[in-house]
């Protein structure tokens, strides 16, 4: 609205008293800042400069209500600009009209390659991911109609990867009509980083507590397999016929007692390539970590 609409002054072009009076200079393009123009002609009377007039401004309906609407704009504004999270406007058709510097970041594209030019669509991952959302931000689930509670979906960034987000967002009405929607993209890829990480911490744990478990078990019955295997070979004669089967055995079970050592040493889950596609645990370049010996039982 502007000045001469609020006050019913006549002093706008073609206003009632223009031809009397005379047409005031906040006429035509002051209509919503016209304290900052001089010489307004508000209450009759030709004014002075902003500073001369501030204070019978500062008394007027309508420069109190300018104020508190501008001010209200310039905070909604530098909001929306400096919010971490990403903002996406679309109007009905699902053209992009808002895409803060957050939106940029986590897409890769630049406002002015995406404002009104693109579709809200093509930063989903698919467009049966974008029906889809559509869809439920008209439907009861996820917050109730024309809106999204915190949905976990993905987006594409311009270089093609998905990037796992959490969304929030609502329809717009103007007048009872859908005049466009409002999204909110909290990124989720640090997160489910550190969700990965943590998963892997327990299974390394679980890894760890079942080595501790058969070291506990084994070492004992294997001590005893060491001495008994080496007094054996001590006791057959060099030219015995069982000989070598006697020196394979005291071999293979000090092998078996190196293994068990190197497993009391792991703490990472480094693997290694066995039998085609199989993986098994690589003692030999896994982290050195002392197994915290298992309490007698
Ligand atoms: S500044 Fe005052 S006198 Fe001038 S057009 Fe606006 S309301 Fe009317």
């Amino acid at each position: 609205m502007k000045c001469w609409d609020f006050t019913k002054c006549g002093r706008e072009g073609g206003g009632a008293k223009a031809a009397e009076l005379g047409v005031c200079p906040a006429w035509p393009d002051h209509g919503t800042s016209c304290a900052k123009v001089a010489g307004t002609h508000c209450g009759g009377q030709v004014q002075g400069s902003f500073a001369q007039k501030i204070d019978s401004c500062s008394s007027c309906d309508f420069y109190r209500i300018t104020q508190v609407t501008q001010h209200s704009q310039l905070l909604s504004q530098k909001l929306v600009e400096q919010c971490p999270i990403s903002i996406i406007g679309v109007n009905r058709r699902g053209m992009i009209t808002m895409f803060n510097p957050a939106a940029e970041l986590l897409l890769g594209r630049d406002r002015s390659e995406v404002l009104g030019q693109l579709d809200i669509t093509l930063m989903y991952i698919s467009a049966d991911e974008a029906r889809k959302i559509k869809k439920l931000l008209h439907s009861p689930e996820h917050g109730g109609p024309g809106r999204l509670d915190g949905l976990e979906v993905a987006v594409r960034a311009v270089q093609g990867r998905p990037i796992p987000i959490k969304l929030w967002a609502f329809i717009l009405f103007e007048d009872g009509v859908e005049v466009g929607s409002v999204g909110f993209f909290h990124d989720l890829r640090e997160e489910k980083k550190a969700q990965e990480s943590q998963i892997m911490k327990e299974k390394l744990q679980s890894i760890l507590d079942m080595a501790g478990a058969v070291l506990h078990h084994l070492a004992q019955p294997l001590q005893v397999l060491v001495s008994d295997a080496n007094l054996l070979l001590q006791e057959v004669p060099q030219d015995a016929p069982t000989r070598e089967s006697v020196e394979a055995i005291v071999d293979s079970v000090n092998t078996m007692k190196g293994l068990l050592e190197k497993i009391g040493k792991v703490s990472s889950t480094a693997t290694t390539n066995y039998a085609g596609n199989t993986n098994i645990l690589d003692f030999d370049n896994a982290s050195a970590h002392y197994l915290k010996p298992k309490p007698e039982e």
